[in-house]
Protein backbone atom coordinates (compact mmCIF):
# COMPACT_ATOMS: atom_id res chain seq x y z
CA UNK A 1 0.00 0.00 0.00
CA UNK A 2 1.30 2.95 -0.98
CA UNK A 3 2.10 6.26 2.08
CA UNK A 4 -0.51 8.64 0.33
CA UNK A 5 -2.99 6.02 0.28
CA UNK A 6 -2.30 4.78 4.07
CA UNK A 7 -2.17 9.08 5.03
CA UNK A 8 -5.65 9.41 3.14
CA UNK A 9 -7.31 6.39 4.70
CA UNK A 10 -6.44 7.53 8.10
CA UNK A 11 -7.33 11.36 7.25
CA UNK A 12 -10.64 9.67 6.27
CA UNK A 13 -11.12 7.90 9.79
CA UNK A 14 -10.41 11.24 11.56
CA UNK A 15 -12.86 12.63 9.56
CA UNK A 16 -15.26 9.62 10.72
CA UNK A 17 -14.17 10.15 14.49
CA UNK A 18 -15.01 13.43 14.14
CA UNK A 19 -18.00 13.42 12.49
CA UNK A 20 -19.79 10.92 15.19
CA UNK A 21 -18.35 13.52 18.00
CA UNK A 22 -20.44 16.02 16.77
CA UNK A 23 -23.36 14.12 16.27
CA UNK A 24 -22.90 12.49 19.88
CA UNK A 25 -22.27 15.92 21.41
CA UNK A 26 -25.29 18.08 19.48
CA UNK A 27 -28.16 18.83 21.14
CA UNK A 28 -31.69 18.05 19.81
CA UNK A 29 -32.94 21.84 18.76
CA UNK A 30 -29.89 22.51 17.55
CA UNK A 31 -30.62 21.28 13.94
CA UNK A 32 -32.88 24.46 13.11
CA UNK A 33 -30.64 26.97 13.94
CA UNK A 34 -28.00 28.36 11.68
CA UNK A 35 -24.72 27.51 11.39
CA UNK A 36 -23.00 30.30 13.17
CA UNK A 37 -24.21 29.47 16.80
CA UNK A 38 -22.89 26.14 16.29
CA UNK A 39 -20.48 24.61 18.92
CA UNK A 40 -16.64 23.57 18.40
CA UNK A 41 -16.69 20.27 17.07
CA UNK A 42 -19.30 20.98 14.12
CA UNK A 43 -16.47 23.76 12.87
CA UNK A 44 -13.86 21.12 13.78
CA UNK A 45 -15.42 18.35 11.46
CA UNK A 46 -16.51 20.66 8.90
CA UNK A 47 -12.93 22.14 8.13
CA UNK A 48 -11.07 18.79 9.09
CA UNK A 49 -13.44 17.48 6.33
CA UNK A 50 -12.41 20.51 3.95
CA UNK A 51 -8.63 19.65 4.56
CA UNK A 52 -9.45 15.87 3.22
CA UNK A 53 -10.58 17.33 0.33
CA UNK A 54 -8.11 19.83 -0.33
CA UNK A 55 -5.49 17.41 0.69
CA UNK A 56 -6.78 14.50 -1.63
CA UNK A 57 -7.30 17.18 -4.48
CA UNK A 58 -3.43 17.84 -4.16
CA UNK A 59 -2.49 14.36 -4.62
CA UNK A 60 -0.92 15.02 -8.62
CA UNK A 61 1.35 13.11 -10.99
CA UNK A 62 4.58 15.23 -10.13
CA UNK A 63 5.90 14.93 -14.24
CA UNK A 64 5.03 18.86 -15.44
CA UNK A 65 3.85 17.08 -18.53
CA UNK A 66 1.04 15.17 -17.21
CA UNK A 67 0.04 16.18 -14.01
CA UNK A 68 -3.39 14.18 -13.34
CA UNK A 69 -5.13 14.05 -10.63
CA UNK A 70 -4.83 10.94 -8.48
CA UNK A 71 -7.77 10.75 -6.52
CA UNK A 72 -10.45 12.97 -8.42
CA UNK A 73 -9.88 11.27 -11.96
CA UNK A 74 -12.83 12.58 -14.02
CA UNK A 75 -15.54 14.82 -13.38
CA UNK A 76 -17.92 12.38 -11.65
CA UNK A 77 -17.99 11.76 -7.77
CA UNK A 78 -17.56 7.66 -9.00
CA UNK A 79 -13.93 8.51 -10.68
CA UNK A 80 -12.81 8.61 -7.43
CA UNK A 81 -10.02 5.86 -7.00
CA UNK A 82 -7.37 5.57 -4.17
CA UNK A 83 -3.56 7.07 -4.93
CA UNK A 84 -1.15 4.38 -5.79
CA UNK A 85 2.62 4.93 -5.71
CA UNK A 86 3.00 5.83 -9.32
CA UNK A 87 0.85 7.65 -11.73
CA UNK A 88 -1.59 5.35 -13.18
CA UNK A 89 -1.68 7.83 -16.57
CA UNK A 90 2.19 7.99 -17.21
CA UNK A 91 3.61 5.79 -14.40
CA UNK A 92 6.01 8.49 -12.94
CA UNK A 93 6.25 7.52 -8.75
CA UNK A 94 4.20 10.10 -7.07
CA UNK A 95 7.03 10.73 -4.61
CA UNK A 96 9.41 12.37 -7.96
CA UNK A 97 10.70 15.44 -7.12
CA UNK A 98 10.85 17.35 -10.73
CA UNK A 99 12.31 20.80 -11.19
CA UNK A 100 12.31 23.25 -14.14
CA UNK A 101 10.34 20.04 -16.13
CA UNK A 102 13.25 17.81 -15.67
CA UNK A 103 13.11 15.07 -12.39
CA UNK A 104 15.30 15.31 -9.81
CA UNK A 105 17.09 12.24 -8.33
CA UNK A 106 16.50 12.62 -4.56
ZN1 LIG B 1 1.46 11.15 -14.57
Amino acid sequence: MSKYKRRLIYLLLIQLVLTLVHVALREPQEVNEGAFTSPFHFWLALWFGVFVVLYAFSLRCQNTGCRKMQVFRGYSVFDLRWPEGKCYSCGTPISAVYKNGRPVEP
